[in-house]
């Protein structure tokens, strides 16, 4: 059978870094595996356009694996097209850019390797909103630059401490969030889903849910995204959104790029309505040269914390995601029940209840 893999290019630093799985170099260390059993293997990067490698073998592939960090697209042209395709396996988490809808009326099953990289991107987020609230990028390149003027960082820095922090979305990620703020005694942790945490859960973390989105953004000193991209998230944090957070609140989003509304974000940003955002996902990736994100700065020159998409590819979620996908296949291959936690679409529907309610 021909399996597909789209990874992402890991030029030297693949060749160099044999951890670096999720790359057309290492090629999550399938390929002797794959061989072995008689499969056709095809790995590369080339996924945009009609002369891709993407869209030319996707045509009679089985199995079809990718990865968010390097998107393959496959749109609902592409399932059709698709003749020979049976399963797509996420080297990851976050299957947004396959169409699940097509996929399930394909009857296209689509399974991600759940929980592989979600204390990776947990802590990112951590990470990335202790750099925005703390004024960490600029006093950095300040001293890269050679100079050194305090209070210039300083009237833009502030403690984590007594502040109000809430994810929407409370999930894998979204809840592990939750856990490691607890120290850094907040005034409250809040989220918005509709998927209510158990009771216990929610304690654990003495987390309050807010129903309302509005209601839910306008508490927030610190609002993180932790939801999936679907049909109900799209832009969902759009202009007027904006408008209902706290003026000169932090913004961090790891889920997806287009959750956010790339002009408005860039725009509250600008406007001090938002005094940072950060995060590794782009609504389109690789991101163009002048994608505004880049560059996007608050009144006062700071408040970015944008990097490529590598929250969820540190060298530890890489090793479990590869070996995920291959337990995914070998179920396959051997005709095994899958991991349920695993399925976002079984065999004409979906499985998960993170993708929209339905
Ligand atoms: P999960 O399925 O465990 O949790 C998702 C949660 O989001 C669920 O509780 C669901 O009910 C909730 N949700 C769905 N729609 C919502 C909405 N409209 N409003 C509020 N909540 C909503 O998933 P997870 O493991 O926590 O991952 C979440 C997302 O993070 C992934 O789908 C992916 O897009 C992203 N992610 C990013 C990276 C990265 O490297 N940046 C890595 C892994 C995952």
């Amino acid at each position: 059978m021909k399996v597909l893999a789209i990874l992402y290019e890991g030029g030297q630093a693949a060749a160099e870094e044999p951890r670096l799985l999720g790359t057309v170099q290492n090629q999550l260390g399938l390929r002797s595996y794959l061989e072995g059993l008689g499969h056709e293997f095809i790995v590369s990067s080339s996924k945009e356009g009609p002369d891709s490698d993407f869209q030319k073998h996707i045509v009679d592939a089985e199995v079809l694996i990718t990865t968010p960090f390097h998107p393959g697209y496959l749109t609902r042209d592409l399932v059709e097209k698709a003749k020979n395709l049976k399963l797509c396996i996420t080297a990851g988490v976050g299957s947004d850019h396959i169409d699940l809808n097509a996929a399930v009326d394909h009857k296209i099953q689509v399974l991600e390797v759940s929980g592989s990289n979600v204390v990776s991107v947990a802590e990112h987020v951590v990470m990335s909103i202790l750099l925005l609230v703390r004024n960490f990028v600029p006093a950095h390149e300040m001293i890269e630059r050679g100079d050194w003027q305090v209070s210039q960082i300083a009237r833009n820095a502030f403690d984590l401490e007594n502040k109000v922090v809430g994810t929407i979305g409370a999930g894998r990620i979204g809840y592990r969030v939750l856990q490691r703020l607890v120290p850094f005694d907040c005034k409250e942790l809040l989220y918005f889903d509709y998927t209510p945490l158990p009771a216990e859960a929610q304690k654990a973390v003495g987390a309050r849910r807010v129903e309302d989105l509005r209601e839910f953004v306008s508490q927030c000193d610190v609002v993180t995204v932790n939801c999936p991209l679907h049909e109900g998230t799209r832009g969902l944090v759009n202009a007027e959104l904006l408008k209902h957070f706290k003026r000169g609140a932090w913004l961090v989003n790891t889920a997806r790029g287009a959750i956010c509304d790339k002009d408005a974000v860039a725009e509250a940003l600008a406007s001090g309505q938002l005094s940072g955002y950060a995060g590794d996902v782009w609504n389109v990736q690789p991101a163009p040269k002048d994608h505004v994100w880049r560059t996007a700065k608050n009144p006062l020159g700071g408040g970015n914390g944008m990097v490529p998409h590598y929250s969820g590819t540190t060298l530890d979620a890489q090793a479990r995601y590869a070996s995920g996908v291959r337990s995914i296949l070998a179920n396959y291959f051997g005709d095994q029940q899958q991991d349920p936690a695993n399925v976002i679409v079984g065999l004409g529907e979906y499985v998960t209840k993170a993708y929209g309610q339905r």
